[in-house]
């Protein structure tokens, strides 16, 4: 976005230097965008994804100075060009103000926070996208014929991708951070006013480009900002995490049209990497948590309302931590299935010494990890190796998935909806269909929580009302510290 601070025309046919500095920075944007496809491919695989970061550093690194150098040698070699002088300025605030904003939140983030983060900077990507639109839609191109045609279907479909990113991300964020419910908003005739909203976009894109009035373009954003609210308020919170990579997506596609608006191929290059990987991450995604890919990026287009089923279904049973180490003490195979709460409590390092403990004694410790457990992927794996839990005993949902009929004991350590037997059993759950694991086949299920609450989908779940389950509350760290003094 640095790069709408570049003055739009500052540089004069036969200016040599400055010339030379636009071949300098163009040279600098290829290398640039080569070293974001090197760090998303770094990105890919644990054990590279340290340099993929420095890669993704070392672009945006390049590709800043870049664009500061435009700006000085536009602003140098025409003394009378203020803006070029107001550009500096504007450029070095925003990148000292918005540089140390950033250093200072990805310091403080708590590992629970990083989805609502991220949801936020999307959010921020839509709304340049958006100011960019207009200011594209207000600045005089002098553009004429279809090359203006094509300018305004650029500001148009800009404008619209923007907005849609923006409210949909802040959406996401209020959910996300607990401050809006994460039930799905279900408004009758859901799915018709979404369609509607695209067809009418559709419309008023070709109206735009025959006659490119303003009040067309204030229509839009109003459309476009209320149909980014609902696709995402529409969403239930068991889906959150492809609608999380979905606006990931989205913001790369706002990022591209903001870069064809600004003639920088950077932006359009980058934009098109986060918005195609964000959108194959999302399809992966869909697939892993057997979700229709059309019907979440739809804003849960054909999923019918679901009822409320956040009661108790029964009675439950508790236990307390020295009786689950007595009965850990007659185990001979464990599988710990971690989920949000651990994160919570930060109770991976008791649990990574209970483990050790339980492995001296000779017990078979295993770990079930769901693939969103938690509230990022990988957060469970993330924490587990913080605590050094050896990698080869922490296995993924399918690997592990029919071991739990012949376990011994289960601890479900502030896991919830990633063990709520009602999607695999109950075809009109809210979560019907994703997959689970299958803890409530082993022999005894310990559910550490404080209380009967719901998971992160707000549905109830019948595992803590089963014969085999017995719930030990309290603070996960607090409980698996109490069960290590017992044993
Ligand atoms: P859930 O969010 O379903 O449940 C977590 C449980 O932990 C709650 O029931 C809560 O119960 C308990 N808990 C909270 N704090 C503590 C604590 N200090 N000590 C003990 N227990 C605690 O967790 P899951 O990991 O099973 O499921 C993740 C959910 O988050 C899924 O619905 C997923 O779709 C969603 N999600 C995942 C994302 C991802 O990328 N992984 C991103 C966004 C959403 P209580 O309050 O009673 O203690």
């Amino acid at each position: 976005m640095i790069a709408a601070l570049v003055p739009a025309a500052p540089l004069a046919a036969g200016d040599s230097p400055i010339a030379v500095a636009q071949s300098v920075a163009t040279a600098a944007y290829i290398v640039a965008a080569l070293l974001f496809i090197l760090a998303l491919a770094g990105l890919s695989k644990q054990e590279t994804a340290r340099r993929g970061v420095v890669y993704g550093i070392a672009g945006m690194a390049i590709a800043l100075t870049a664009t500061l150098v435009l700006v000085v040698a536009g602003g140098s070699l025409v003394p009378d060009d203020t803006t070029a002088y107001l550009g500096l300025a504007l450029l070095v605030a925003a990148v000292v103000v918005g540089g140390a904003i950033g250093l200072w939140r990805a310091r403080v983030v708590e590992m629970t926070g990083m989805p609502e983060l991220i949801a936020l900077l999307h959010s921020f990507v839509g709304l340049a996208a958006v100011l960019v639109g207009w200011n594209g839609a207000l600045y005089d191109t002098g553009l004429e014929g279809t090359l203006a045609g094509i300018h305004h279907a650029e500001v148009f479909i800009g404008v619209f991708i923007g907005a849609v990113t923006f409210t949909g991300s802040i959406v996401a964020f209020l959910k996300l951070s607990g401050r809006m419910s994460s039930r799905p908003l279900m408004l009758p005739g859901k799915n018709v006013l979404n369609v509607g909203a695209l067809v009418l976009f559709a419309a008023l894109t070709v109206w735009y480009v025959i006659t490119p009035e303003l009040w067309l373009l204030i229509v839009v954003t109003l459309l476009a900002l209320a149909l980014g609210w609902h696709l995402v308020a529409s969403i239930g919170g068991g889906d959150m995490p492809v609608v999380v990579s979905m606006l990931n997506s989205y913001s790369g596609w706002a990022a591209a049209a903001a870069g064809f608006l600004l003639n920088n191929d950077l932006l359009i290059v980058t934009g098109a990497l986060v918005g195609s990987s964000g959108a194959y991450l999302s399809y992966i995604m869909c697939k892993a948590m057997n979700r229709s890919f059309l019907s979440v990026i739809a804003g849960g287009f054909g999923i019918e309302a679901p009822r409320s089923d956040d009661e108790e279904q029964g009675e439950h049973h508790e236990i307390d931590a020295a009786s689950v180490a007595e009965l850990l003490g007659g185990a001979s195979s464990v599988i710990i299935t971690p989920g949000y709460g651990m994160a919570v409590a930060q109770a991976q390092y008791p649990v990574a010494d209970l483990t050790a403990r339980l492995r001296e004694r000779g017990v078979e410790v295993r770990f079930g990890i769901h693939p969103v457990a938690g509230r990022l992927p990988g957060h469970m794996n993330v924490l587990l190796a913080e605590a050094k839990v050896p990698y080869d005993i922490v296995l993924e949902l399918d690997e592990i998935n029919d071991d739990f009929a012949g376990t011994d004991v289960v601890l479900v350590i502030g896991a919830n909806d990633t063990v709520n037997p009602a999607a695999a059993e109950d075809p009109g759950s809210p979560i019907a269909g994703m997959p689970v694991l299958h803890v409530w086949n082993a022999r005894n299920v310990i559910v550490f929580k404080r209380s009967m609450a719901s998971g992160y989908a707000g549905v109830q779940n019948p595992l803590f009302f089963r014969d085999n389950t017995q719930m030990l509350f309290g603070d996960a760290k607090d409980r698996v510290e109490d069960i290590l003094r017992a044993l």
